[in-house]
């Protein structure tokens, strides 16, 4: 039953999202997906021998469905141990991990809905279209365009900064800045960055994996800003997908 969401709409969607001139396979790298349809989350994490269950790892998580990277699954496990024996009453689960592009489709024209609604936006308004997707631009992405889709990126505790800011948010977030880089993580979304995404202190990345899935859309997509401005991609592709350079790759340097 699970399964049906994301395999259904595999065969309503338009096959080529981005295409590289030189779309070769690193072996291992993609587990046999074309590596331009990897990056734009055209796979169902769940079948791809690549990816493992949360569950079966140890680490905390909200729920039971929760793919990621195997490697990154491990040195998360290494990470959660060591801080879970300096802070054993501290909490630490996963609230996020893999998504592909159609379950980020579904949150996307969600988010378009509702925020149009509280905005008061008219369907043939453009300019208040274009307001639109700069208010869910804010914290989410455009299906195609998220990191989320890469089996690297999972976010912890609570999707609100000020979580992070004092008590037990405070003593996670000090440790991870401290200790994450030595597990190979990073937090894309940090703070001082011209644009892009707004800070996001609960979002980590496995960086041995990522920045290579990141040359791999600049390859792929990079060459072409109308990849993601087609009409009816998404809702609001035709106004949205030109910024989606923009949003994957204004990211802190130290995830590159
Ligand atoms: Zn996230």
């Amino acid at each position: 039953m699970k399964f049906s969401r994301f395999v259904l709409p595999l065969i309503t969607i338009p096959l080529i999202l981005c295409a590289a001139d030189k779309d070769l396979e690193i072996p291992g790298l993609y587990g046999g997906i074309k590596p331009s349809d990897y990056v734009t989350g055209r796979f169902v994490p769940e079948k791809n021998p690549l990816f493992s269950s949360l569950k079966k790892s140890g680490v905390p998580a909200k729920g039971d469905w929760h793919f990621l990277r195997r490697e990154a699954i491990a040195s998360l496990k290494k990470l959660y141990d060591d801080f879970h024996a300096e802070h054993p009453d501290e909490p630490f689960q996963v609230q996020s991990s893999t998504r592909n592009f159609f379950s980020q489709k579904t949150i996307w024209e969600s988010k378009w809905k509702e925020f149009s609604s509280r905005m008061k936006i008219k369907s043939n308004d453009e300019k208040g279209a274009a307001a639109v997707a700069s208010a869910i631009l804010r914290y989410s992405s455009m299906p195609g365009t998220s990191r989320h889709h890469w089996g690297t990126d999972f976010d912890l505790n609570e999707l609100n900064n000020q979580y992070f800011e004092t008590g037990k948010g405070r003593v996670l977030y000090d440790w991870l800045k401290k200790n994450a880089a030595r597990y190979g993580f990073c937090q894309p979304y940090n703070a001082g960055r011209k644009s892009g995404y707004e800070e996001e202190k609960w979002h980590w990345s496995y960086m041995p994996l990522s920045k290579k899935f990141l040359e791999e859309w600049n390859n792929s997509c990079g060459s072409d800003p109308g990849a993601f401005s087609r009409r009816g991609l998404f809702t609001g592709s035709e106004i949205s997908g030109r910024r989606s350079h923009e949003f994957v790759n204004e990211i802190n340097g130290d995830c590159r």
